[in-house]
């Protein structure tokens, strides 16, 4: 699949560098432009949700070759977020649950060969549970691998039922703190701990995520304090300690949204092994 533009998304953006919708069937049709009747029954049963855009990624999102899916919608309004365009369900495009699960099903051997599969991300997965647990139904039932990928904010919208149907959680940690939590999000720290505690008592696979901004995150008891959370998660696998840097800058100046990390440098190779180290002297596998 050619990718045509650069356009990261989320936490993903770190790692990501390609979203974009590609596909017949799926284009022209954004939420706003059905009636508001219908948009809102498909959206309330799960048949149907928004999107921002879906792509086929390798040794990212998870395991292998996947197709993560980037739904619209995000409660959190992370001041280093690289794809604010992500923010509102409203501006996504409806798909059917029927026809990206028929897109999936055309990759199957694809994943079975790079033990791939499907990532729900965003956005926020969590903002559309009901459509989130569809697809991930209907990807097991297929026999294919799947992941969230969530701030866990939303963590209580994730039913057991849906739980049961995820493989791998990838769980963004974005502070240890709970004031500079909601300074970094504008959301509050303890639904994503209970999230996790809840994922650590069932045994579900968790990956973390903890990014790395100068000035804002790295402080070295904040680090710490996410890596005592880590640590008392035995059902995480690998942590990722990702730096920030400016790609979704221009996002924010053309959506005329007050973007506050104007002057913010990436962190130095040194700075961010010592982000990493604090996580290993944990026992914590870090990358
Ligand atoms: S949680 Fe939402 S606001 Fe924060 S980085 Fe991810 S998509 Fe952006």
């Amino acid at each position: 699949m050619t990718a045509d533009t650069i356009a990261p998304v989320g936490d993903n953006s770190f790692r990501s560098p390609i979203r974009r919708l590609h596909g017949a069937g799926l284009d022209g049709v954004t939420t706003e432009d059905l009636p508001r009747g219908a948009r809102l029954e498909a959206m309330h049963t799960g048949t149907a949700g928004s999107i921002h855009s879906w792509e086929l990624v390798t040794a990212v999102d998870g395991p292998g070759t996947r197709m993560t899916v980037f739904f619209a919608g995000c409660p959190l309004r992370c001041q280093y977020c690289h794809n604010p365009d992500t923010f509102f369900m409203a501006r996504g495009q409806l798909v059917a649950v029927d026809d990206m699960l028929g897109r999936i099903g055309r990759y199957r051997g694809v994943f079975r060969a790079t033990g791939g599969g499907l990532t729900l991300s965003g956005g926020e997965v969590l903002m559309q549970a009901s459509f989130a647990a569809n697809l991930l139904r209907g990807a097991r039932t297929m026999g294919v691998h799947t992941c969230i990928d969530t701030s866990g904010f939303l963590g209580a919208a994730c039913t057991d039922e849906m739980l049961d149907d995820i493989d791998l959680v990838l769980l963004d940690v974005k502070s240890g703190d709970p004031d500079l939590y909601k300074e970094v999000t504008g959301r509050a720290l303890a639904p994503t701990l209970a999230f996790g505690d809840r994922l650590a008592a069932k045994g579900t696979e968790a990956w973390i995520r903890f990014v790395d901004v100068p000035g804002l995150t790295d402080d070295p008891a904040n680090v710490a304090k996410v890596a005592d959370i880590v640590a008392g998660w035995p059902n995480v696998t690998r942590t990722e300690v990702l730096g920030f840097h400016q790609m979704g800058r221009d996002k924010w100046h053309d959506l005329g949204l007050d973007y506050r990390l104007e002057n913010t440098p990436t962190p130095s190779k040194d700075e961010l092994e010592a982000a990493r180290a604090t996580f290993r002297e944990r026992g914590l596998k870090v990358f």
